[in-house]
């Protein structure tokens, strides 16, 4: 008789042992989807272990399998990895293997019985058009074939300015990868960047590119999921979960624009996409190349460290010149608009020069941010160095990390200015500012709202790229890898509104969003210009921002990070408490940290709030938080641990949620 260890995909974090019967034990390997009988209902779950012995002392207590649902979906290879995924992340082992099916474990099912009926791929394209490379380039892809040929883990941080020819660079190392037989896994941040590398990897290597997003259809996300695994396809191009596919002859991992938050998914599963690339590259004794214009602070520390190694393009191609950037100072330029004097002057420029010009304000109007419009200043903690964040009943400002209180003044203390209250100025306030002030212009509007269209995106950039609008204006989606060689001026309509997040990353993402979209300029013949609007132009972010200053600004705020106690230098989790109630999960979040304070203590973990967070309240649900500091990933997870098994026994409020979230990618 044989024994199976099957994972389920509900929030247990624990697997369960099932009897094989005799007619199924044939079928029954691990990786093979499974039906099983689970507190009296039928269940579909994952088979990851096979053992001869029970491990229970009463073996006719156990149930047995009721069905194997088809071959083994799993390799042993990508066992191994969502068990890391599920071991770091504090996540069950059952539910990331769902999430690492294409359309999750729903959407996979029934679909196995009428598979593609593959028609193999056809050869890939010739390649007639070879590019030249640059001296620089040719100096990076030595880096990157000696990597290739040594063979082994090799963690490679390509740090070239935006323009530099780095997608040319993954393009080459695919190729070679290819040619001994193997395979590469490009990971793009999203999906309207990821349409134009999707483009160039098609024109190098045909139909045997395959592409997993979730703005594809499950059935062609599936399709090529199967292809993957087949070996049919050389290349597969996708955002976060397409570190997942199944590619049985992986030789090289690339992650573009590697310092994107969006690679951390911040719902559900959350699992970091880079980071467990590099895991898997490590586990496969393999390159990974992780490019960028403006890489994290964590990568660089890495490269500092010697852990990475750091390959550099300093130039753009052609000898390009990087855009100019100005800072227009919005204090002295008063009134409330989003558009300032300055930039509709440009604007009127490139319209009547028919040249094109990028709009970008960033997403999250924080209604609860405070700001003096006449002198730029910002309340902050003294404990946290975040922004604190306005509350109004009882009037507050608060740090959602320590806690930290002070009164809400109505005026400035430094200028004694009236402080206004601002809401979030979006993206559709700008285009109807926009159509006012220049009748003329024709405006496309690319922000989450049309982006949820399927196919949106990548028909708005189309559009825009074929010249059929002067201004395309949106929110940090834009910002990003687009490359329109018409685009001589980027306007970032107002710069503080990242500065000022409470969040300790809030300089970093300023410094990147800024270097980011004045990459976006100047792409073609003529030279580009960059206006960025802000009450702060002395902020040090912006002013290297200003100067393409990443050397300096990471030194600077490194250094600011080892002060304050955040990463790179400690490693941080928190649990996150959500409820309808918000005395029930004020509550919940003090119980817990009551729970876990003990092991904290043996563990040398340092156990922030529980404070509210910035955004106490979203879609009806009250969020209060706790952050952990420590500087082991292993001690900081034993204490995140316990507060989730306190969040597993009874003495959780029903209707309160826990949550862990191991090295957030923001935290708000
Ligand atoms: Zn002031
Ligand atoms: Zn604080």
């Amino acid at each position: 008789m044989s024994f199976a260890q099957v994972a389920l995909p509900l929030p247990l974090r624990r697997t369960f042992t099932y009897r094989v019967p005799e007619p199924l034990a044939e079928r029954i390997a691990p990786g093979v989807e499974v039906q099983v009988p689970f507190r009296g209902r039928p269940r579909r779950g994952f088979v990851v272990a096979l053992a001869r012995e029970n491990p229970l002392p009463d073996a006719t207590a156990l149930q047995a399998i009721a069905a194997a649902l088809g071959p083994p979906l799993f390799s042993p290879h990508l066992l191994q990895l969502t068990r890391w995924i599920a071991d770091y992340y504090l996540a069950p082992w059952g539910e990331v293997l769902a999430a690492a099916l294409p359309g999750g474990l729903e959407g996979f099912a029934g679909s196995r019985a009428r598979r593609a009926a593959a028609t193999d791929p056809i050869a890939r394209l010739a390649l007639s058009d070879r590019i030249t490379l640059t001296a620089g380039q040719r100096d990076a892809m030595r880096g990157v074939e000696r990597a290739l040929e040594g063979g082994g883990f090799a963690p490679l941080l390509l740090h070239g300015v935006t323009a530099s020819g780095k997608t040319e660079l993954y393009l080459r190392a695919a190729d070679r990868v290819r040619a001994r037989g193997g395979q590469t896994l490009v990971l793009v941040p999203e999906v309207a960047l990821g349409s134009q590398v999707v483009r160039e990897f098609r024109r190098r290597f045909g139909t045997r590119v395959g592409v997993l997003h979730s703005y594809l259809g499950v059935g062609e996300r599936r399709r090529n999921w199967e292809l993957a695994r087949r070996g049919a396809l050389d290349v597969v191009v996708g955002a976060r979960s397409a570190v997942f596919a199944p590619l049985p002859a992986l030789g090289l991992i690339v992650v573009d624009e590697e310092h994107e938050p969006a690679y951390k998914q911040s719902e559900m599963l959350r699992y970091h996409g880079r980071d467990t690339a590099v895991r898997r590259a490590q586990m496969l004794g393999i390159p990974v190349l992780l490019g960028s214009a403006t890489p994290s602070l964590e990568s660089l520390a890495n490269a500092a460290r010697g852990k990475y190694a750091r390959i550099v393009l300093p130039d753009r191609v052609d000898r390009r010149p990087l855009p100019v950037i100005r800072v227009i100072d919005l204090r002295r330029e008063g009134g409330g608009s989003l558009l300032s004097r300055p930039l509709l002057a440009a604007l009127g420029e490139r319209l009547e020069r028919k040249e094109q010009a990028l709009l970008f304000l960033n997403r999250r109007g924080h209604s609860h941010h405070t700001q003096c419009r006449a002198c730029g200043w910002v309340p902050t903690c003294p404990h946290c160095d975040i922004a604190l964040t306005l509350h109004l009943s009882p009037r507050l400002w608060r740090c959602h990390y320590c806690d930290h209180r002070e009164p809400a003044t109505a005026q400035c203390p430094q200028c004694q200015a009236a402080l206004l209250r601002l809401s979030g100025a979006g993206t559709q306030r700008a285009e109807r500012e926009l159509a006012a002030a220049l009748p003329g212009a024709r405006v496309l509007r690319l922000d989450t709202d049309v982006a949820r269209e399927r196919g949106a995106p990548a028909e708005l950039l189309a559009a825009f790229a074929r010249g059929a609008a002067d201004v395309l204006l949106g929110t940090q989606m834009i910002a990003k890898g687009l490359d329109f060689p018409r685009v001589t001026l980027v306007g970032a309509l107002d710069a503080d509104v990242a500065l000022h997040l409470p969040d300790f990353r809030a300089a970093e993402r300023t410094f990147q969003l800024l270097v980011q979209v004045a990459g976006r300029a100047g792409r073609g013949q003529r030279p580009g210009e960059v206006l960025v609007q802000t009450c702060s132009p002395e902020h040090p972010a912006i002013a290297a921002a200003c100067r393409y200053d990443a050397t300096g600004f990471a030194e600077r705020e490194l250094a600011e990070r080892r002060e304050a106690g955040y990463p790179p230098f400690v490693r941080l989790a928190t649990l996150l408490l959500t409820g309808a109630d918000e005395g029930q999960v004020e509550r919940a979040a003090e119980a817990v940290a009551e729970a876990l304070r003990p092991e904290a203590e043996a563990q040398g973990v340092k156990v922030l709030g529980p404070a509210p967070q910035a955004l106490a309240r979203l879609r009806g649900r009250y969020r209060w938080h706790l952050l952990l500091k420590g500087t082991s990933a292993v001690k900081l997870r034993a204490v995140a641990l316990r507060g989730l098994e306190w969040a597993e026994s009874k003495a959780r409020p029903a209707r309160v949620r826990v949550i862990a979230d191991v090295d957030p990618a923001e935290v708000l």
